[in-house]
């Protein structure tokens, strides 16, 4: 490919009147001063007006995805957020970096709304994050349609918004067929201050449940689970407070329950259960819970065990109905040895019982790993919270693991987990970037990626053997004996598909990439010269912003 200007093929352009011109590439072209490219990175800088609510609202439609999150957020303070985002921003700590690329937070709490019987849901934002979200419910095969309360300036700068998004609540609040109605804030209602908390907490019986859900003040669409089940929990924890509630459509246990937080293989609250028994324990609800009527079974547990450790506000509300927390996970060898003795703990059992559970359930594990064995270097990241766990399992089955980068925060869930991967060597990533990940792959040239989606195709481009975590490993059990063998089959095999990409790599060498990908008459254009002039422009202005926020 030729390099430089002077090449064959034709520039597109417009004229001073707004018109296509097409102009060939034929002699030297010098980037402009000013290419007039809009500048995204700074959308708009403000000072907000203390009394000026309207203004504020203004500003805040402009919003979303694209405008900088210091202007929504200051917009959101401004309208009387704050008490909200200072909890978020306790609860799911940025940092390292501010934000893991993540899809938008909101739609885990949809998705939990959405797996709710006799649950709707109702989303107040932008047309465009409306349609984003419910496109992307439905391809995860929700059952059920997204309700949505459209604004425009008008009714967002005057208040109708709030008054539009109450009678959709009285409208749709039918008990016959409903338990709850979930009313979710996205990005510019928040910035806006549209104060949901104002609703009527019931209507018929029905409970209307409003959540501000901003991208943000929430780093992941993990968390955003944990805001929907935390405020659930709240919720149903009031309602036993104030007296009798009803029982769950599945009865009580007639022994303690563990309630498990964390969306799971469906399999692995049963193996739980069968691991539990011999303590004379049962499994409790899995939160976030399918019907209403669960949250007080899940409540009403002797323990809590945090599968998943991000959620923070769930454990809130279980900590202050006094049930203990115990984090980590039954997984592999050493992590149900452990787990079980802390389960056992936590309910005062005797060591013996507790002794006699892990030796009926650990030769088991013993015996899977030895007859699943992995070999080879993985590199694992995602955003589902099971990073840790997952990793524990694969070096237990016998991979080399050096990297594990997880979307979600340090939490106290997670330490027994991130402490025994570093005994072993492994460079643990809390809220790790794409970029950390893709570092990681590209140091270690593993022989499997485990990752998010963009970390798999950067993988495939380097011909490594990559595997898409959420589908491909999510999917599958992971506790006790049922997981320790169920993770090798795929990773296997997709290690055995090493030389497979190398010669896909070897075929599909020399067709462009990036902006030069696809099939070309002619040589691309590359401009060198324009890209140095933005890159300029965009750092300028990324300063000129840093520099107005220090004011
Ligand atoms: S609601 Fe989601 S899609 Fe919409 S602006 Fe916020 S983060 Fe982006």
């Amino acid at each position: 490919m030729s390099e430089g200007l002077g090449r064959d093929g034709y520039e597109v352009a417009y004229d001073e009147n707004g018109e296509v011109q097409i102009v060939p590439a034929d002699k030297d072209v010098k980037a402009p001063a000013d290419l007039g490219i809009i500048d995204v990175s700074s959308p708009i800088t403000f000072e907000v007006p203390k009394d000026a609510p309207a203004e504020v609202k203004e500003i805040a439609l402009e919003g979303g995805c694209s405008a900088g999150t210091a202007q929504m957020e200051a917009a959101a303070r401004a309208a009387g957020k704050s008490d909200i985002l200072d909890q978020y921003a306790a609860d799911y700590p940025q940092g390292p970096h501010d934000k893991p690329q993540s899809m938008c937070p909101a739609f885990g709490s949809l998705r939990v709304g959405l797996r709710m019987k006799r649950t709707a849901t109702i989303l107040s934002g932008s047309a465009c994050c409306v349609y984003g979200l419910s496109f992307v419910s439905h391809f995860y095969g929700a059952r059920r349609s997204v309700g949505y309360v459209p604004f425009n300036s008008e009714t967002l700068v005057t208040g109708k918004l709030f008054e539009d998004i109450r009678e959709a609540v009285h409208d749709i609040a039918d008990p016959e067929k409903l338990d709850s109605v979930v009313v979710t804030n996205l990005c510019v209602p928040t910035a806006s201050g549209v104060p949901l908390r104002l609703l009527p907490k019931e209507i018929n019986g029905v409970r209307i449940v409003g959540i501000d859900v901003p991208g943000f003040g929430i780093p992941t669409h993990a968390e955003a689970k944990d805001v929907l089940a935390g405020a659930m929990l709240n919720y149903a924890r009031e309602e036993i407070e104030a007296g009798p509630v009803p029982m769950p459509a599945s009865g009580k246990s007639d022994r303690p329950t563990v309630s498990l937080l964390g969306e799971m293989f469906p399999a692995d609250p049963m193996v739980i259960g069968q691991m539990l028994a011999p303590l004379g324990l049962a499994a409790g609800p899995v939160v976030p819970c399918r019907e209403w009527r669960e949250l007080y079974a899940a409540l009403d547990c002797g323990a809590v065990a945090a599968i998943h450790p991000f959620y923070t506000a769930s454990v809130r509300e279980f900590q202050a109905a006094g049930r203990p927390v115990i984090g980590s996970a039954p997984v592999g060898l050493d992590g149900t040895r452990n787990w079980l003795a802390n389960i056992g703990e936590a309910f005062n059992l005797p060591a013996d019982q507790i002794a006699a559970a892990q030796n009926q359930f650990l030769p088991m594990i013993k015996e899977a790993l030895a007859a699943t064995p992995i070999k080879g270097t993985i590199t694992l990241s995602g955003y589902e919270g099971s990073e840790l766990l997952v990793a524990r399992l694969l070096i237990e089955s016998g991979a080399e693991v050096p990297y594990v980068g997880t979307a979600c925060p340090k939490t106290p869930w997670s330490a027994d987990d991130a402490a025994w991967l570093e005994a072993k060597g492994v460079q643990v990533k809390y809220r790790a970037s794409l970029e950390d990940d893709c570092a990681a792959m590209e140091a270690i040239k593993p022989d499997l990626a485990i990752g998010t989606t963009p970390v798999v195709q950067k993988g495939k481009e380097l011909g490594i053997p990559s595997l898409y975590f959420t589908n491909l490993i999510s999917a599958r059990p992971l506790m006790g004996a049922a997981g320790a063998g169920s993770l090798a089959q795929v990773v296997n095999a997709a290690i055995g598909n090493k030389d497979r990409m190398a010669n896909m790599r070897e075929f599909f060498e020399g067709v462009g990439n990036a902006d030069t990908a696809g099939v070309w008459e002619k040589s691309p254009n590359l401009h060198p010269n324009f890209r140095t002039t933005n890159l300029k422009k965009l750092e300028r202005a990324a300063k000129a912003a840093k520099a107005a926020e220090m004011i």
